[in-house]
C-alpha cells in the first residue's frame, strides 16, 4: 500500500514562481501543486496538501509552531509522514521547537525549503521537496517509519532538526549540523544512518505540548559589552537567557559581569551557556572564566545550537516554575538536542 504524506506549506522561497503577467516572484497556490509540479504524481506516495497563509519565515513565531504542532496532531493517525515547507531563514528554530513539542513521535516530520524558488529553472527546491516526501513516506523492513524524528532535509542530507543551523545565505547547501552526524545521506540511493536515528520507546503514546514561554532573551557577549547594557538586557523581564559565550563557554570574570548574572539567577532567571563557535561544546570546567559562571548557577548548554537552546528554554520554562526542575530539564536531552 502507498504511504500517505501531509505536505504543509508555510511559505518561504520554495513556494514562489514567476508571475506570467508581472514577471515578479510571487507565492503560488499550493492547492495547484500537481499542475506546477506534475512529477509529484509519479512519487510512490499519496500526497495531501495543507497550505497555510504563506509567510516569509522571518515572521515566524511561536504561534506558527503551535499551529503546526496542532495540525500534525489532528492528522497524526491519517498520515504516515509529514513534510513542512518552510522558509530557510528560521527553519532551524521551527524544527527545533517542534522537536520539543511533539512527544514520542513515531512518524517522520521533515522540514525542507529551498534557496531558489521552485518556479525557477535552476531551483534546488524540486530535489529537496521530492526527497523530503520520499523520506517521510519510507518505512523500514519492520514497517516502522525510517526516520521517526523532526528532521530537516537540504541538499542531499537529512539532519536532526534541533541540531541544525542555517550556515549560508548563498550556497545551496544552506544548513549544517556541526555537532551531530546526518541521519541520512542521499546519492544514487538514500542511505539511512540507523545508529544515529532516535526511536520512541515501545508503546509510548504520541502527544503534543503547546505551552511555550516567550519571555526569553539571547545575550551574545562581545569584548566591550558594558555593564549598563548587560543589566538592561537582564532586567528586560526575560525568565530565561541563552548566553552565547566564547569558545568552550568562556566569559569575562569581571565582578560586574558575574555579579549581574548572579543577581538575575537569584531572581529565578534560568541562564544557559552555549558557544558562539559553530562547532564544539561548552565545558565550564576548563578555564577560570568558565568556572566562575558554573559557580553562580549558569547551566551548561554543552553542544546545543542557539536555535535549540532558545526553543528548549521556551518549552522548559512553560513546563515548571521550579528553577531546579528547569535546570535539570535544560541539562538533559529531551529529544537528542544535546550530547551524544
Ligand atoms: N526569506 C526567506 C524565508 O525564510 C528565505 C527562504 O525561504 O529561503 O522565508
Amino acid at each position: 500500500m502507498k504511504s500517505s504524506v501531509l505536505l504543509i506549506y508555510t511559505g518561504g522561497t520554495i513556494g514562489m514562481h514567476t508571475d506570467p503577467e508581472s514577471g515578479a516572484l510571487v507565492p503560488f497556490d499550493f492547492h495547484a501543486i500537481y499542475e506546477e509540479f506534475p512529477a509529484l504524481r509519479r512519487l510512490g506516495a499519496n500526497i495531501e496538501v495543507l497550505p497555510f497563509e504563506p509567510i516569509d519565515s522571518s515572521n515566524a513565531s511561536s504561534e506558527l509552531w503551535v499551529r503546526l504542532a496542532e495540525k500534525i496532531a489532528e492528522n497524526y493517525d491519517r498520515f504516515d509522514g509529514f513534510v513542512v515547507l518552510h522558509g530557510t531563514d528560521t527553519m532551524s528554530y521551527s524544527a527545533s521547537a517542534l522537536s520539543f513539542m511533539l512527544h514520542n513521535l513515531a512518524k517522520p516530520v521533515v522540514f525542507t525549503g529551498s534557496q531558489i524558488p521552485i518556479g525557477v529553472l535552476r531551483t534546488d527546491g524540486r530535489e529537496n521537496l521530492i526527497t523530503a516526501i520520499e523520506i517521510a513516506a519510507t518505512k523500514d523492513s519492520k514497517g516502522r517509519a525510517a526516520v521517526p524524528e523532526v528532521s530537516l532535509y537540504f541538499q542531499n542530507r537529512l539532519f536532526r532538526g534541533n541540531r541544525t543551523t542555517k550556515q549560508s545565505a548563498e550556497e545551496l547547501s544552506a544548513f549544517a549540523s556541526n555537532n551531530y552526524p546526518p541521519l541520512a545521506e542521499v546519492g544514487v540511493s538514500i542511505h539511512y544512518n540507523e545508529q544515529f536515528i532516535h526511536r520512541p520507546e515501545k508503546g509510548a503514546e504520541f502527544s503534543v505540548q503547546t505551552a511555550l514561554e516567550r519571555d526569553v532573551a539571547v545575550i551574545k557577549i562581545f569584548p566591550g559589552l558594558t555593564e549598563s547594557i548587560l543589566r538592561a538586557m537582564l532586567a528586560s523581564g526575560a525568565k530565561g537567557v541563552v548566553l552565547e559565550t566564547y569558545g568552550a563557554g568562556n566569559a569575562p570574570t569581571k565582578e560586574w559581569f558575574i555579579g549581574a548574572l548572579r543577581e538575575a539567577i537569584e531572581r529565578g532567571v534560568s541562564v544557559v551557556n552555549v558557544t558562539q563557535c559553530s562547532n564544539g561544546e561548552v565545558n565550564m570546567d576548563i578555564y577560570e572564566t568558565g568556572v566562575a559562571l558554573q559557580k553562580i548557577g549558569v547551566i551548561s548548554g554543552r553542544d546545543m545550537t542557539t536555535e535549540a537552546a532558545v526553543t528548549k528554554m521556551m518549552y522548559v520554562l512553560a513546563q515548571t516554575d521550579s528553577p531546579e526542575e528547569r535546570a535539570k530539564l535544560l541539562k538533559e536531552s529531551i529529544c537528542g538536542e544535546i550530547g551524544r
